[in-house]
C-alpha cells in the first residue's frame, strides 16, 4: 500500500472516517490511529505494527463530551485527574462501555481514555468525528517515534497515511492511571508526574512488585522502546568505545556518538530519536546516564529500564 504523507488534519480525518489508519503527531509520541467503532480499523493497527493481541490500545479523543461514548462510569477519580490535567498527557482507565469493541481493549473490560493537547492532534480528531484509538506509531517493541520520519522508517507502506507534524514536544509516552481501584493505581509513569497526581487525589498509589495479583497493564509485561543497540545504564561495566552516550553530564570517555542535554526535558524529548540515530549508524551499544527517579525522571529512568531489558 502506499502511504500518502500530508500536512492537512482533514484530509487525514478523512482516512479514518473511511476505515483506514492514520499516524498522527501528539505531544507525547506520534499515534497510528483507527477509528475506535470499527473492528476491520483497530485489526490494521495491529498488524501494521506486530502487535500482540493480549496488548489495549488508547482511545483518544477531542472533546470531553466523547467520553460517554466509551464509559458509563466515568469514575470519581478519572473526573478529577481529567479535569485538572486534560487536555495533556494523561490518560485514565476506566470500565469499558459495552459498546466499544473487545479487540480495542485486548478483551479487558475497561478502556484507557486521553484528550491530547498539541493543537494539529486536536483539529485531526475533531474531524474524525469518533475517538480514535491509537498506540505509538512504531513497529511493536521498538522505540516509539517522536517524528514522522520515524514512523515512516518503521511503517512507510504498512499504514494508510502519515499527518506531518514537528517533533514530539515530550517525546515519552502518557501517564496511564488506573482509576477503576480506590485509591487510583499509577500504570505507566509519564511526564504528569506522581507528585501532580498526589496534588489532586492524595491516595494515589504507584504500581510495584507486589502488584503481582491482577495484572492489571497487560502491555507492561511487554518489551518495549528498544533500539537493536545493547542499552547500559550508566558507565558501568566495560565501556565501547564505538558506543554512544546519552545524558545531562558530559562522560570522561569519548563515545562515537554523543548527546549532552540541557535539562531533564531535553533528555526525555530526545532519548528515543537518538535510540534510532544510534541503529542508523549501527551502534553496538548505548550508555544512557542515570538520573534521580523523581517527577519525569521516574518516566524516563522507566523507559531506559525498560531499553536495557535482554530481550524477553
Ligand atoms: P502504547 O502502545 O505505547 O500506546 O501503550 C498503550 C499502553 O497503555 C498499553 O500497553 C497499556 O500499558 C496501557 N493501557 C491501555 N489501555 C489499558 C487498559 N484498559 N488497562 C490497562 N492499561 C491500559
Ligand atoms: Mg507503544
Amino acid at each position: 500500500m502506499k502511504t500518502l504523507l500530508t500536512t492537512l488534519p482533514e484530509d487525514a480525518a478523512e482516512i479514518i472516517r473511511r476505515g483506514g489508519v492514520v499516524a498522527f503527531p501528539t505531544e507525547t509520541v506520534y499515534g497510528l490511529g483507527a477509528d475506535i467503532f470499527n473492528e476491520g480499523a483497530i485489526e490494521k493497527i495491529f498488524e501494521a505494527k506486530g502487535r500482540p493481541a493480549d496488548n489495549p490500545l488508547i482511545v483518544h479523543i477531542a472533546d470531553i463530551a466523547q467520553i460517554r461514548l466509551l464509559t458509563d462510569d466515568l469514575t470519581f477519580s478519572a473526573d478529577a485527574l481529567f479535569r485538572a490535567f486534560a487536555p495533556g498527557p494523561i490518560t485514565v482507565v476506566v470500565p469499558r462501555s459495552s459498546k466499544v469493541p473487545s479487540i480495542a481493549t485486548a478483551g479487558l473490560e475497561t478502556i484507557g481514555i486521553r484528550m491530547p493537547r498539541l493543537a494539529i492532534a486536536r483539529e485531526f480528531l475533531s474531524a474524525c468525528g469518533v475517538p480514535v484509538a491509537a498506540p505509538s506509531a512504531n513497529i511493536s517493541g521498538r522505540p516509539s517515534p517522536t517524528t514522522w520520519q520515524a514512523v515512516l522508517e518503521d511503517l512507510n507502506g504498512r499504514i494508510d497515511c502519515v499527518l506531518q507534524g514537528n517533533e514530539s514536544e515530550i517525546g515519552l509516552e502518557s501517564t496511564v492511571v488506573d482509576c477503576t481501584s480506590d485509591p487510583p493505581v499509577v500504570l505507566r509513569a509519564g511526564s504528569i508526574s506522581v507528585e501532580q497526581l498526589r496534588a489532586v487525589i492524595p491516595g494515589v498509589r504507584q504500581l510495584d512488585s507486589n502488584d503481582v495479583e491482577r495484572p492489571r497493564s497487560p502491555g507492561l509485561k511487554h518489551r518495549h522502546y528498544s533500539p537493536l543497540a545493547n542499552v547500559v545504564i550508566g558507565l558501568r561495566g566495560s565501556v565501547n568505545e564505538n558506543g554512544a552516550y546519552i545524558g545531562l553530564r558530559r562522560p570522561e570517555h569519548e563515545f562515537r556518538h554523543m548527546r549532552i542535554c540541557e535539562d531533564l526535558n531535553e533528555y526525555a524529548r530526545s532519548l528515543y530519536e537518538f535510540f534510532r540515530e544510534c541503529d542508523r549508524l549501527g551502534i553496538p551499544s548505548i550508555h544512557c546516564e542515570p538520573v534521580e527517579e523523581t517527577g519525569l525522571g521516574l518516566a524516563l529512568m522507566d523507559r531506559i529500564r525498560r531499553a536495557a531489558e535482554p530481550a524477553s
